[in-house]
């Protein structure tokens, strides 16, 4: 392994432009070739991580194996390039202050005056280093959140500028976006001229345009752009809209992408890898029958970011299951509110071949979950919940199964007769002293599944299982024995039994719930055993009539 190579991705015009996919597709590219590759991504927000943020707000909080809360984009990275990333892979704004002004409070600067300029490029320069070092990879990926000439990426950016001074260490790509005004009909280049030039003002010239736009973009505006930016006309690479993000790396290695990117580093090309991925491509775009699932929330103040962009990583693993049973997922969601306004509303399940509720907080349209979780319960509709969604089965159960009345977690009613989902005693203090961030139970558990569970079935049978976990609360263990005997099968626990980490219902098409988050684990061509269980459940519902 020779020294680390590095991408730098950075965004121009527009943000929402796919950023994320165009350097997860990059990266792909590189391991095709049996590069080792690896991917950062730097937003520039305060907040240390994004565990603190509402998902509607600024997306999904992916959680990484070792318990990060970072942003969706590297799920994009783990997704298209099947790997595992450290939550060293995200760093922000916060954490590279909270570092410099630690460092100077234990004197570390040794007595200088500690300034934005170096210190602050510096201490982001040493966090890169160290994510990739650890990857031990050839290629390191970095993409810079935001757009160029947002205030809040400049130091990011003079801090990779910085690092460009050795020949063949870094190349910069830039990813511009190109309107087509309805008025004109015409793709105009201007908005991603001026964004190159204000890259340009800050010391860095692209090496890459990649024109993003809702076609291809022309050769008359290849050379237009080429000109204006300094770039050759070889060098602009066309990124049009597609129905899918995963034929962006075969839109990209079509323009021989990865060669050029190569070139530019002085290394080898070796021809064609992508033959799985190309098969895997055109398989997902050919796809007839349709498999319809439901995902209950509570939806409302969406604000900037879609529903998409909040539960990405459970919606790429509906569909990474759903293709590989050949069926063409239709997702849609169910306001868990209308539930509570009306009974009548729930008849509106039996349309769906599946139902997940999803990860959540609070106390906002949690009985409209529970009711439609027993009206999957009654009749017989897959149902998968996820963390939040497993603790709503086990309170559905504990009320109208044992008859516990008015069951609850204390998340939503600290004062409940029947506290079943309680929180984690090591929990207390955090809540109690205010430490809300990177404090819950986070990243890797290992669970020992119940042999023959269904669960442990739809593992391929695995004892032990690790999944990534995000959460304050769980099962009460008082309550356990209680829900057993009332049919609640328990499929996994923690190894040392104190936390339920699984259940199931036997006499039942499907119906699981996990305390863990298995869609962060989830692959495009590796779909998870849950998801899977759920659209293999899904397809046998539709061929029955109902
Ligand atoms: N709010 C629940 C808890 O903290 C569930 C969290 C989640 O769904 N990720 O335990």
């Amino acid at each position: 392994m020779g020294k680390v190579k590095y991408i730098v991705v950075t965004g121009g015009v527009l943000s929402g432009l796919g950023k994320g996919t165009i350097t997860s597709a990059i990266g792909q590219l590189l391991k095709a070739q049996g590069h080792n590759v690896t991917a950062i991504k730097i937003d520039p927000y305060i907040n240390v991580d994004a565990g603190t943020m509402r998902p509607t707000e600024h997306g999904e909080v992916f959680v990484t194996y070792d318990g990060g809360e970072t942003d969706q984009d590297l799920g994009n990275y783990e997704r298209f390039l099947d790997i595992e990333l450290s939550k060293r892979h995200s760093i922000t704004t916060g954490q590279v202050y909270a570092t410099v002004i630690e460092k100077e409070r234990n004197l570390e600067y040794g007595g200088k005056c500690v300034e934005v300029i170096p210190h602050i490029p510096q201490e982001v320069q040493r966090r890169i280093a160290l994510a990739a070092k650890q990857s031990k990879a050839d290629f390191c990926l970095i993409e810079i959140g935001g757009t160029v000439g947002d205030y809040q990426s400049v130091l990011f950016l003079e801090a990779v500028r910085e690092m460009k001074r050795e020949k063949n260490s870094m190349i910069f790509v830039h990813v511009a976006y190109l309107p087509i005004p309805k008025n004109l009909g015409e793709m105009k280049t201007k908005p991603a001229q001026h964004s190159v030039r204000e890259l340009n003002s800050i010391g860095i010239q692209p090496d890459f345009v990649v024109a993003r736009a809702e076609k291809p973009i022309d050769k008359v505006r290849k050379e237009k752009l080429a000109l204006f930016c300094g770039v050759k006309e070889r060098d602009i690479i066309a990124a049009p809209d597609t129905n899918t993000i995963y034929a962006v790396p075969l839109i990209l290695e079509k323009q021989e992408f990865g060669k050029k990117i190569l070139e530019k580093f002085d290394m080898k090309y070796h021809k064609g890898k992508l033959t799985n991925w190309k098969k895997f491509v055109e398989k997902i775009q050919n796809l007839k029958q349709e498999v319809k699932i439901g995902i209950v929330g509570k939806y409302f103040d969406i604000g900037d970011y879609t529903l998409e962009d909040s539960y990405v990583s459970v919606i790429e693993s509906i569909k990474h299951a759903s293709w590989h049973h050949a069926v063409k997922p239709v997702i849609q969601w169910l306001d868990s509110k209308d539930f509570e306004k009306s009974k009548e509303n729930l008849k509106k399940l039996e349309q769906y071949r599946g139902i997940i509720v999803p990860g959540g907080f609070g106390g906002s349209g949690v009985e409209g979950k529970i009711l439609a979780i027993q009206y999957c319960r009654e009749h017989k509709i897959p149902y998968l919940g996820l963390c939040y969604g497993m603790q709503m089965a086990v309170i559905e159960f504990a009320r109208n199964v044992c008859k516990l009345e008015g069951a609850h977690t204390t998340e939503v009613n600290p004062h409940t007769k029947h506290p079943v989902i309680d929180i984690l005693p090591e929990q207390k203090k955090n809540i109690a002293g205010k430490h809300y961030g990177a404090t819950m139970r986070l990243g890797n558990c290992i669970a020992k599944l119940k042999k023959g569970t269904k669960i442990w079935e739809y593992y391929g049978k695995q004892e032990k299982v690790v999944e990534r976990h995000r959460h304050r609360y769980e099962v009460n263990p008082r309550y356990i024995e209680k829900l057993e005997q009332a049919g609640l099968v328990f499929s996994g626990q923690s190894p040392d039994r104190r936390l339920m980490e699984f259940i199931e219902l036997p006499n039942h098409p499907y119906f699981a719930g996990t305390q863990a988050h298995p869609e962060f684990r989830s692959r495009p061509l590796k779909p998870h055993p849950l998801y899977l269980g759920l659209i293999r459940a899904a397809v046998e519902r539709s061929q029955k009539p109902i």
